[in-house]
């Protein structure tokens, strides 16, 4: 038996084709009248026909989000809040302007339409990580978790074939580890399962036709379902990893994620047997590190910390940071184990179960 505690998010979700032009009403019908809209300078043009599509509800257009949220963007964002007396933000774009939207959030508790064009899941969670002299901190409050997200397919026709698949390979990674918490529940389990299946089977479709509708929804939901994953429950290994990788060789995130995921998995598939199955039989395998391997090989993603720009030199600095600090797993963390993972993931071997 596993007993479990489950506490639901709320939350407003719209999900459809050309959803976007909801926007206005949901804004009027959440009692605002003057939105912010945050982009990143790559998504300006998007964003500026969306304020248009709003009319007079359009009160500025803030177009400076940045990777990790920098603190100094965030203080010019809430410069002009109050310049336009904003009393609510939407942000369209990928987890970096969803994060700069919770920023504001955080320190305004401005209401937050949230319109993610990428499958990294910040809307569905409470999580803000923000960075300040290069060091980041991360907290967990209900404070910055948007009240109205509107996923419009549309939008993420879009996104590039690599950065659809290491995005998709970043939103699988929040269910795999879903699928093993200290914190699990049944209900998030079957999101878990649920979303593992419907990117595995849609990726590899936009990777060689990014404009198919049905797999760009197919791939949508899924990223919906693991953004729960992640607000929901605790995340283990696979994120301390990635977390230290990233931070201490400023490699890219959802590539970083991609490269490290089926090798922390094997790390722990023998402490997780419920899981491992769940994985295989979402991605039509037998064996769960290989299949999310596989995925990725079949996506063409990066499989190697090497390509990313890791030096070989840091698999040992890398191994002891993340053994530093305890935190939970399935398995416990063994340093020499932990680097033998890292130094495959380094040079992009098959994962070993070991
Ligand atoms: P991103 O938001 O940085 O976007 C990457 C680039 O792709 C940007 O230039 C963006 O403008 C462009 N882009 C996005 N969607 C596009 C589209 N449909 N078409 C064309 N171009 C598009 O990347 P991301 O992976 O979505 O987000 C990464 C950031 O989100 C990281 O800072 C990460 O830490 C954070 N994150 C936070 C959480 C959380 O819960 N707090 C969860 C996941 C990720």
């Amino acid at each position: 038996m596993h007993s479990f505690v489950y506490n639901g998010l709320p939350g407003r979700v719209v999900f459809g084709s050309g959803t976007r032009r909801q926007l206005k009403a949901e804004i009027e019908q959440a009692g605002c009248r003057r939105a912010l809209l945050l982009g990143t300078p790559e998504q300006k043009a998007s964003v500026e026909e969306l304020a248009a599509s709003l009319g007079e509800l359009a009160a500025g257009l803030f177009a400076e989000a940045a990777m990790h949220t920098p603190v100094d963007v965030t203080e010019r964002a809430l410069q002009k809040v109050k310049e336009v007396q904003a009393d609510c933000t939407v942000a369209l774009g990928g987890g970096s302007t969803t994060g700069l939207g919770k920023a504001i959030a955080l320190r305004t508790d401005l209401p937050q339409f949230v319109i993610p064009t990428t499958y990294a899941g910040s809307e569905m969670t409470p999580i803000i990580g923000e960075t300040k002299d290069g060091a980041k901190t991360t907290q967990r409050t209900l404070k910055v978790l948007p009240e109205v997200v509107i996923y419009d397919v549309d939008l993420t026709l879009t996104l590039p074939p690599k950065l659809s698949a290491t995005s998709g390979m970043n939103a699988i990674a929040h269910a795999v580890e879903a699928l093993y918490a200290q914190d699990r529940n049944p209900v998030m389990s079957l999101m878990a399962e649920e979303a593992i299946r419907a990117l595995g089977r849609a990726l590899p479709v936009i990777v060689a036709d990014p404009k198919n509708l049905e797999a760009r929804s197919d791939a949508l939901y899924g990223a919906w379902l693991c953004g729960m994953c992640l607000g929901s429950v605790g995340m283990a290994l696979h994120h301390k990893l990635c977390h230290v990788l990233g931070g201490s060789f400023d490699l890219p995130h959802a590539e970083t994620h991609t490269v490290v995921l089926p090798h922390a998995f094997a790390y722990n598939a023998a402490a997780t047997p419920e899981a491992a199955e769940r994985i295989a039989r979402a991605l039509g395998g037998k064996n769960a590190a290989l299949d999310l391997f596989e995925l990725s090989g079949k996506l063409d993603a990066p499989r190697s910390l090497k390509d990313l720009g890791m030096p070989e030199a840091g698999i040992e600095k890398a191994a002891d940071i993340a053994v530093r600090n305890p935190y939970w797993n399935p398995r416990p963390i063994e340093r020499n184990a932990i680097r033998d993972l890292i130094a495959r993931a380094w040079a992009g071997e098959t994962p070993v179960q070991s």
